[in-house]
């Protein structure tokens, strides 16, 4: 629903705070207080109150209530966000996650306690096997950039076990800013190669930078203009013709699930995001997880350590003297490959198709739906997002920044925009599998109408948004000076 009148901004918990309110009566410590008499050492002492909030429990409720009411989120809005994937994930998924068994679970345990979370971790390794076509995974990187740099670092290992030294990876300039980075952090240097005007990998340029210092090739699968490449398999062989790896940033598998095994066509390792397409609520910062998956000959240099099964028992073992060894804190994130667990079993092989049917069905539906809005419309089938350029779209002066400021108003979360960079204006929209025809058919209809609005009082949508809090921001100020702390004003 749209929100009418703008809310109020709601005060910082420290601007509510009244000296002495408390919120419940505490009882009197039981340790001694007099300072000669304490436990605590003189100089471990405070000197001052620690200057918190003083406030109801009513008052911290409410506060509380309120800001989280001031969120757009998947749980209240649509949120078409590209190259995120922000759908909605089964509730009952983070129920089984709250059972207490799975709470209570402590890392040290020894493995004949840990028998049932072991099984589980093995076996999803063994689904996500199945599901990418290929023989080993490994499920400890926190995120798809950590995912990324753990593929780099297995790349640069194999290489070097064969005493070759390749520090070249080849990215195609519409990659996610996350590649060029974790080749960096892994030492080794990024080469960028040019699109088509299609916006597909150009084999030609390919070809011509391919040599023995390559190693390893960094394909987005389907790339972030939401298209499969199609000239994979025949990319895949020039790869390995030139002694490199080929490596697929399976961020966005939600195209893929189901229906096309990357392994198949030639993919050596890949990583993929259980926060996005294996149902773990994603954006805020939270927790997620970027399984990396390898072919036979890449096993050896997975990280450790790792879950086997022998004579019917689950063990994890550190014996691998070829593995690039600790990326992660014990078995990695076990929460989110716990929900990514579940998610699999409650929708079964046949469900796992219907993810990526949808998806891209509900892609192209606004393909097609919004084409008369948008002069540069991609005219070819895109996978399960759709990049479309803003570019003679509009009325005079407004950009598409003020066009996704408008949709906050309409009570829509924007797309991503301006990304990826070789498209200008850039709108990319992922609608997901998991909204109704009804929810898309709202959003068409909106856009319709604030690109109407654009041209006949452009000044409204480039001062957008109006129904918000808090209205336009200085992002870049944002990003780079964060001021996150609460200084009181004498
Ligand atoms: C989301 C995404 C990433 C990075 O994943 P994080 O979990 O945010 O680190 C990398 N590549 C692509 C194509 C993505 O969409």
């Amino acid at each position: 629903m749209p929100i009418e009148t703008p809310p109020p901004l709601e005060p910082l918990i420290f601007e509510l705070s009244v000296a002495g309110r408390r919120g419940l009566p505490w009882p009197k410590p039981d340790i001694a207080e007099a300072e000669n008499e304490s436990p605590l050492p003189a100089a471990l002492r405070r000197r001052t109150p620690p200057e918190w909030p003083e406030v109801a429990e009513p008052q911290v409720v409410r506060h509380f209530t309120r800001l989280s009411q001031l969120n757009f989120s998947v749980d209240t809005h649509f949120y078409p966000l590209g190259s995120c994937t922000m759908k909605h994930n089964p509730k009952a998924a983070d129920r089984v996650v709250l059972l207490p068994d799975f709470i209570g679970l402590h890392p040290l345990r020894p493995h004949t306690l840990s028998q049932g979370i072991l099984e589980i971790l093995h076996d999803t390794e063994r689904w996500l096997c199945a599901i990418c076509g290929m023989d080993a995974f490994t499920l400890q990187p926190s995120a798809g950039a950590q995912g990324e740099l753990t593929g780099v670092l297995i790349a640069r290992t194999y290489h070097e076990s064969r005493g070759q030294n390749r520090p070249v990876v080849l990215i195609p300039d519409s990659a996610h800013g996350t590649n060029p980075a974790s080749v960096a952090v892994a030492g080794l240097t990024a080469v960028t190669i040019a699109s088509t005007p299609d916006g597909h990998v150009d084999v030609d340029v390919l070809k011509s930078k391919l040599g023995p210092d390559v190693a390893l090739v960094m394909l987005t699968i389907p790339n972030t203009l939401g298209l499969f490449e199609p000239r994979l398999r025949e990319i895949a062989k020039m790869v390995h013709d030139a002694g490199a790896l080929l490596y697929m940033d399976g961020a966005n598998l939600n195209a893929l699930v189901g229906l096309l095994r990357p392994g198949d066509l030639g993919v050596d390792l890949l990583h993929i995001n259980l926060h996005k397409t294996f149902s773990t609520p994603h954006g805020g910062g939270g927790p997620g997880a970027g399984p990396v998956g390898v072919k036979a000959f890449l096993s050896e240099f997975l990280p450790t350590p790792r879950v086997v099964k022998e004579d019917g028992v689950y063990r994890r073992r550190m014996d691998f003297p070829k593995s690039i060894g600790k990326i992660h804190g014990f078995m990695g994130n076990v929460g989110i490959v716990l929900r990514a667990y579940c998610y699999l079993r409650l929708l079964g092989e046949e469900g796992i198709r219907h993810v990526s049917e949808n998806a891209i069905l509900a892609a192209n539906y606004l393909r097609v739906k919004l084409a008369p809005l948008f002069p540069k419309m991609p005219k070819k089938p895109c996978m399960h997002e759709v990049v479309v350029s803003g570019e003679g779209a509009f009325g005079p002066g407004v950009h598409t920044l003020d066009v996704a400021k408008r949709l906050l108003d309409e009570g829509f979360h924007a797309p991503t925009i301006y990304f990826p960079l070789i498209v200008p204006e850039a709108l990319m929209i992922e609608p997901t599998e998991t909204e109704t025809k009804e929810t898309l058919d709202l959003f068409c209809k909106t856009l319709e109408s604030i690109v109407e609005e654009s041209r006949t009082s452009p000044e409204k949508v480039t001062s957008a948004p109006h129904r918000t809090p808090i209205r336009r921001v200085d992002e870049v100020k944002a990003a780079r000076e964060p001021d996150l702390r609460f200084k009181r004003i004498p």
